[in-house]
């Protein structure tokens, strides 16, 4: 009927959340740049929207949609999502934080040992059948040994690469805004005071204006030329450019990334570096923790479709 409310999927998300959403409710799936011409009568009805980051349309979408009461998002980065413009108009946006935290954290630490260790390059010498052709691998030229790990951000997941660092038998250290009282590592009151104090840096830091390029030529000039950075947090926190000329020259020893600035672009030349691993932006991609997301944007839209409870609301926008 006129009054049914209707779920809204603009674009693609994983199949659990259409699967469980259609389970329950009236499911709209559409792409983006439909959404505005949809007839009024049904933008109307349109009372809750699963999103999955498609890159800078959701202020449009909001505009769209009068009567929409919650933004569910894939995701616990929800730097896709216009939260001011939600907030604004009293929309609960909620994200996917906790069900990934082990997941991104294994992930960041085989990057981080890929990377020092080249293993990637070494399986390919295996499988390329250099090994039986021409005998050892080389010896990598970086190790974890010995090292001081800075953590920019230390929030759910900094928090979980920490406590997976500690049994590494290296030293630990980070810098947030606030210094936690909760953990004993060293607080750096910079980034850059950060990159002077240790030699390898993760970056986990959400997407923000104030994240924006924050690892530059000068923070990886401090990093040093034992400097390994790894990057699991966003593209946006990096200059590529300052990065790519860090590797040319030696400025830092090497870097692993599995997000880039403007994916799903990487620049050529990072391709290039024997010290760098590249990961397709997948820190958080096992079948089990992307069904948890999936669960968990799905939770959000029942929960406050039925009782008015959404489950993980973000801090711009508290539930009422
Ligand atoms: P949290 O909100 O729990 O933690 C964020 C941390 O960053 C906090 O320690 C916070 O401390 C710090 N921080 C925020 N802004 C700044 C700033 N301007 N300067 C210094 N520190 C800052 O987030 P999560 O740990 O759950 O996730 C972090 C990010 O990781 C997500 O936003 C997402 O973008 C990214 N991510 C990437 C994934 C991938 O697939 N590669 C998967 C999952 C997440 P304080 O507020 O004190 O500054």
């Amino acid at each position: 009927t006129q009054d049914t409310p209707l779920v809204l999927i603009p674009g693609k998300i994983h199949p659990r959340v259409v699967e469980r959403l259609k389970a329950a409710h009236t499911v709209l799936q559409v792409p983006v740049e439909e959404v505005a011409s949809l007839d009024e009568a049904t933008r109307r009805r349109i009372r809750a929207m699963a999103f999955s980051y498609g890159g800078g349309k959701s202020g449009e979408l909001i505009a769209a949609l009068p009567a929409l009461e919650i933004i569910a998002n894939f995701g616990v980065g929800y730097d896709g999502v216009d939260v001011k413009a939600a907030a604004e108009r009293g929309i609960i946006v909620t994200n996917t934080p906790d069900v990934l935290d082990d997941e991104v954290a294994d992930t960041t630490i085989a990057l981080l040992l890929n990377t020092a260790r080249q293993f990637y390059q070494a399986e390919s010498w295996l499988r390329a059948g250099h090994w039986q052709a021409e005998g050892p691998f080389a010896l990598s030229p970086l190790s974890l040994r010995g090292r001081h790990v800075g953590l920019y951000g230390l929030g759910r997941i900094g928090r979980e690469i920490a406590s997976r660092l500690e049994p590494f038998k290296v030293k630990i250290s980070y810098h947030t805004r606030t210094p936690r009282q909760d953990v004993s590592y060293g607080y750096a009151p910079s980034l850059l005071e950060l990159a002077r104090t240790v030699d390898t840096l993760i970056c986990i830091v959400p997407k923000t204006p104030e994240t924006h390029k924050a690892i530059n030529a000068e923070v990886l000039q401090a990093l040093g030329p034992k400097g390994i950075f790894i990057s699991v947090g966003r593209g946006w926190s990096v200059d590529e450019e300052a990065l790519i000329s860090a590797l040319k020259t030696g400025t830092i020893a090497g870097a692993g990334l599995d997000v880039f600035y403007s994916e799903p672009h990487v620049p050529a030349e990072l391709l290039t570096f024997p010290n760098v691993s590249l990961l397709p932006h997948v820190a958080s991609a096992s079948v089990d923790t992307r069904n948890a997301m999936a669960d968990l944007v799905v939770d959000n839209i029942l929960g406050w479709l039925e009782n008015r409870k959404a489950l993980t609301p973000v801090p711009e926008t508290p539930a009422r």
